[in-house]
């Protein structure tokens, strides 16, 4: 899931990012942290990952993908790759343009907060939900070990307070839909057959952004 900030960021950060994204990001990454370098020191190539899910396209998920497209899958949703072909300042195509990304195949699911979900493997084991609100297509993931599971929630929250507290995170590209997805992992938190939810921005510390 996702793919973290490129190696450029150790040297480079300003090159690799334009000012703009550096600027509004600043990433801390130090050498040897990357994705691909952090596979590496476990024996994998990126030939060996099945697939990638982009849980949406900021440049603090996606930085590092060019370095992993060689992974045999590559996804996003269709609504998350429109908006980032147009322009906006958000995003840079940079970041992807000689990857191969498909489109997840997302289909009508009643239990899903905006009734769309995918099932990635066609198994049952890894459900994609689609969950708007930071951005026009973020997704969450649902990974499934028997009847229990772990949900990875990108930045549809920040950390625990997102959810526990229902405060917006960050950046939201339209606050009624991110009120929904909020609540919907807010229901994870409280449902005995979820054994943990992982935010993309970790730390126990206050949400940053959402109050100004
Ligand atoms: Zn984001």
């Amino acid at each position: 899931m996702d793919t973290g900030w490129s190696a450029d960021c150790v040297k480079h950060p300003i090159r690799h990012l334009g000012f703009g994204l550096w600027f509004a990001s600043e990433p801390v990454l130090k050498e040897g942290e990357s994705v691909p370098e952090q596979l590496l020191k476990i024996g994998l190539k990126p030939q060996d990952i099945n697939a990638i899910v982009l849980t949406h396209l900021d440049c603090d998920h996606v930085s590092g993908l060019l370095p992993l497209k060689e992974v045999k899958h590559i996804y996003c949703s269709q609504e998350e790759w429109g908006h980032a072909q147009k322009k906006d300042v958000r995003y840079r195509k940079a970041f992807w343009k000689s990857a191969h990304v498909e489109m997840l195949a997302m289909q009508d699911d009643p239990k899903a907060p905006f009734g769309k979900s995918c099932d990635l493997f066609g198994d049952g084991s890894v459900r994609v939900i689609f969950t708007p609100g930071h951005s026009e297509g973020s997704v969450a993931i649902l990974a499934y070990d028997g009847g229990n599971y772990a949900a990875f929630v990108g930045d549809d929250s920040y950390n625990r307070h997102s959810w526990e507290e229902l405060k917006l995170p960050g950046p939201v590209y339209d606050e009624k839909e991110m009120l929904t997805t909020l609540k919907w992992v807010q229901s994870l938190s409280k449902d005995p057959a979820c054994i943990g939810i992982y935010a993309a921005h970790d730390g126990e510390g206050p949400v940053g952004t959402e109050d100004k």
